[in-house]
């Protein structure tokens, strides 16, 4: 019941483009290697009591959920700590995590609302693809234990992952868990011929009734490899980099630091409030969070949404 409330508490935030939820980077630190990754950062992570502070301050701004992760959200070692301590905030938490971890960090993982697996191929590929050994195995045992939990899979359509990123699907299928294909930015980047071919393919594996949680417009848009929308990513949503810093991401700038300087002065600038006006014209991003939230609104889009939200986890 909580998680409709929050479910309808979001469409009204989205309405108003009143922020409610945080995209927060939590360390750059990874175990894995993967070859696409634009985040690692050696630089240490921020201590935990600064990010308790921080989502002390969001939560009196009205923010009510948020997702951690990195690099690897897993790799802290204050994560369950964190996760406790956000979560008795009354914040709705979710993490992203590559699964390597899952089993041995239960005390983090059981308060979770939900968790996203990234998967992007099966088998030993995906072992070799993020360059740790044994990972595919031990996702499948942890898939197998963690049944009570709600775990979204998460698969990017790249270079490095097509052929065997259609093989997630009945992954998808033999665990009962929704899986999201995303187009790939950066070093995978794959070409027009090789989108139009594998959208197509999880089109159909669509039809044919894999749990493929993105709508039909995303998956076709993906197909030409053009995705228009107005991006509403930044009326309902912040990220905040591993080091606290909140970038204006269509220019690439800095605008602050919410660790640093505290949430307030950064969001109520007028640097801040520009760049949110100007991202109402933006539709860069390929992956289907920045689509969907832009459809918010269109049934497919809510359908989609509205079962993140359902089911939530309690913490004592
Ligand atoms: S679509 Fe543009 S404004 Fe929206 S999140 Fe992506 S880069 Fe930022």
């Amino acid at each position: 019941m909580r998680s409709i409330f929050l479910f309808i508490k979001g469409l009204f935030h989205v309405a108003m483009k009143k922020p409610f939820f945080i995209s927060h980077l939590i360390t750059g630190r990874c175990n894995g290697r993967c070859p696409t990754c634009r985040w690692l950062s050696p630089q240490a992570d921020v201590p935990i009591e600064q990010i308790i502070r921080f989502y002390e301050e969001a939560k009196g701004f009205g923010f009510y959920s948020t997702t951690l992760w990195g690099g690897e959200p897993l790799i802290r070692d204050d994560i369950a700590e964190m996760v406790i301590a956000i979560k008795r905030l009354g914040f709705r938490i979710g993490l992203i995590t590559n699964g390597y971890l899952l089993l041995e960090k239960l005390e983090a993982i059981h308060p979770l609302d939900f968790l996203i697996l990234s998967i992007d191929t099966v088998g030993t590929d995906l072992d070799h693809l993020r360059g740790l050994p044994g990972l595919y195995d031990r996702i499948i045992e942890a898939l197998g234990s963690l049944k009570q939990k709600k775990i979204i899979i998460n698969t990017v359509v790249s270079n490095y992952s097509y052929p065997g990123c259609l093989q997630v699907a009945e992954l998808g299928r033999r665990f009962r868990r929704p899986v999201y294909y995303e187009y790939p930015i950066g070093k995978g980047l794959i070409d027009r011929t090789t989108a139009k071919e594998a959208f197509g393919k999880i089109l159909k594996l669509k039809y044919l009734g894999y749990p493929i949680s993105n709508s039909r417009a995303y998956l076709r848009s993906a197909m030409v490899g053009y995705f228009y929308y107005r991006c509403r990513a930044k009326d309902i949503s912040i990220t905040v980099g591993a080091d606290g810093s909140i970038t204006n991401c269509i220019t690439g700038k800095k605008l602050g630091n919410v660790l640093r300087e505290g949430l307030k002065p950064v969001i109520e600038s007028d640097e801040y409030q520009k760049f949110v006006d100007s991202s109402h014209h933006c539709h860069r991003c390929t992956d289907s969070g920045a689509f969907e939230s832009a459809r918010i609104f269109s049934l497919d889009s809510m359908l989609n949404v509205g079962r993140l939200f359902i089911s939530q986890q309690t913490i004592a």
